[in-house]
């Protein structure tokens, strides 16, 4: 079959449910190893599905989750997929200072090569987290070895965004491309298009069509993210925590696997690295190929 459509970048942020950002303020980071881990079951099943449906992916992971549970970051590698580096600990990258993301960002790269035996080359800050206070970060990424980020979602949001940014992949600086969460521009907004709370909160429809819609108009590749924790709905509730956030967490946690499901079917997936760091490459050869058939 002559398949002729994008291959979209599928990334799944491997972190359990309570190390998530919005439950910062009712979860001391001290008790996380008291809490019932999850995510070893749930990355499991995300492997199965993906095997199912011979997609690829990235995971950017934790070096927290990595330095407890190494034999789950070597079956991911096993599985064909890209290892990438989600930070250490989870802090946002907008509550460190320079030397403490430095820190956070090479402690998790040396501890997943160590484990996984290969280069790790990408990168994505908790919750999008890199915006206008703290574009150094690019810099201390690329002294750190990192060829790419994924850490800008170009949106209004509460918690994290940077609307008027790039919506496509671009030279953050010499070394680091930075490849942005996908939005869909409608009436000079960016909308979220690809994944979290929105996704399971629309119409499984919607998302595909703002998927579609970029890549048919925009002619671009979609960078899609969920949780190992969102297809899980058996998670132990945290308690006492606002509304809106409850909502956020929860929402149509049972439906998102079905959703998954029906992307991997809708959408052909990859990894990150292959579909933008390559592109240079393919570009070098498409332009040789042009000046060939140009000279003949
Ligand atoms: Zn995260």
């Amino acid at each position: 079959m002559n398949d002729t459509r994008l291959t979209n970048a599928l990334t799944i942020d491997v972190e359990d449910y309570f190390q998530v950002s919005a439950f910062a303020p009712y979860i001391d980071r001290a008790g996380w190893d008291q809490r019932e881990c999850r995510i070893e079951r749930n990355v499991q099943r995300i492997l199965e599905l993906l095997e199912q449906h011979q997609a690829r992916a990235t995971f950017f992971t934790l070096g927290w989750i990595a330095e407890r549970y190494p034999e789950l970051v070597r079956r991911i590698v096993l599985h064909g997929h890209e290892l990438a580096s989600h930070g250490h600990g989870h802090q946002r990258a907008s509550d460190l200072d320079r030397p403490a993301f430095s820190d956070d960002i090479t402690r998790a790269k040396k501890l997943l090569e160590d484990i996984a035996g290969i280069e790790v080359r990408g990168y994505r800050a908790p919750s999008f987290s890199i915006g206008s206070g703290n574009l150094w970060a690019f810099d201390v990424l690329a002294r750190a070895g990192y060829r790419y980020s994924s850490s800008i979602y170009p949106i209004r949001h509460d918690h994290y965004g940077l609307p008027d940014s790039p919506r496509f992949a671009y030279r953050a600086n010499e070394a680091l491309l930075e490849i942005p969460i996908t939005t869909l521009r409608v009436l000079r907004r960016n909308l979220p298009a690809s994944g979290g709370g929105w996704f399971r909160l629309l119409p499984y429809a919607v998302s595909r069509a703002m998927l579609r819609r970029v890549n048919q108009v925009d002619g671009e590749p979609t960078v899609f993210y969920f949780h190992p924790w969102e297809l899980d709905p058996d998670q132990p509730r945290i308690a006492g925590i606002d509304l809106k956030t409850r909502f956020r967490h929860y929402v149509n946690i049972g439906r998102t696997q079905r959703r998954i499901e029906r992307l991997l079917t809708d959408f052909r997936w990859g990894r990150m690295d292959e579909i933008f760091l390559a592109r240079p490459g393919q570009a070098a050869a498409a332009v040789a190929r042009l000046a060939t058939a140009a000279s003949t």
